[in-house]
């Protein structure tokens, strides 16, 4: 299980982990995207109600997850990438992973600062005309590729990070606490540096 702030790097190293133990790496937002587009029944479920623009309910969600966790493919296990963001879904992916005689291992959690997150974010532009994303050029670059403009996406202004840390803090504290409290081990990992020095930190302390 991975826990971790928007842009602390949770989605690259859940990649490298994947790669490194062979099992795959399950995010909420993939497990939905493929269930829509196989169009199982609760994948239709799940697009009615992102179709009117709501959040898909945890129920849906986790019937999806269920599915998936109990499909071949992750029968050596699984990296959670992003599934559990409150309580109430802690709760519900215990309960699930109980039917499917299963547990949660470790949660890893990408320890960094909101300086250093808002620097990250904030860094990210976009090109408006071909869409490439670039990572330190500033707006209002002219593209490389295409001759375009650079823009940050409004998500990624200063002040919309930390608005979405803040949420993230007080959704994320709970959660940690609530692992500790079910003897779920909590693996705290310095997220700063490059992603092989991150990498490293994640394996040295999973003791592989
Ligand atoms: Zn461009």
């Amino acid at each position: 299980m991975l826990l971790g702030p928007p842009g602390s790097g949770k989605g690259t190293q859940g990649e490298r982990l994947s790669a490194h133990l062979a099992i795959p790496k399950i995010a909420t937002g993939d497990v939905l995207r493929a269930a829509v587009r196989d169009g199982t029944a609760l994948g239709l479920e799940a697009k009615g109600f992102m179709d009117r623009g709501a959040l898909v309910p945890d129920d849906v969600i986790l019937g999806i997850m269920k599915a998936t966790l109990a499909a071949p493919g992750a029968a050596r296990g699984a990296i959670l990438d992003g599934v559990v963001r409150t309580v109430p879904q802690a709760d519900g992916l215990e309960r699930l992973l109980t039917e499917l005689g299963r547990r949660v291992a470790a949660a890893v959690l990408f320890v960094i600062s909101d300086e250093e997150l808002v620097r990250r974010i904030s860094g990210r532009t976009v090109c408006e005309s071909c869409q490439t994303p670039f990572t330190g050029l500033e707006p209002g670059t002219v593209c490389p590729k295409c001759g375009g403009t650079l823009v940050r996406r409004p998500d990624d202004e200063p002040e919309a990070v930390r608005n979405r840390l803040r949420v993230y803090q007080a959704q994320t504290a709970p959660v940690i606490a609530w692992y500790e409290a079910h003897q779920v081990p909590v693996v705290r990992v310095d997220a700063t540096g490059t992603p092989d020095e991150v990498a490293a930190r994640i394996q040295q302390r999973l003791g592989d």
